[in-house]
């Protein structure tokens, strides 16, 4: 019997599956594609 356990994005709190949750730290896909936008928009500032 498989136990399932429910996740949650740490940031906006949607529901997420466990192998989102273990990819992404916890965050949802969009969480975690804002969060590498953020970065990569960080890194381009420090850049110029
Ligand atoms: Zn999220």
């Amino acid at each position: 019997m498989r136990y399932s356990r429910k996740y949650y994005c740490v940031v906006c709190g949607r529901e997420i599956d466990r192998e989102e949750f273990d990819d992404h730290d916890g965050l949802c896909w969009e969480c975690w594609d804002n969060q590498l936008t953020r970065e990569s928009d960080s890194v381009f500032e420090e850049l110029i």
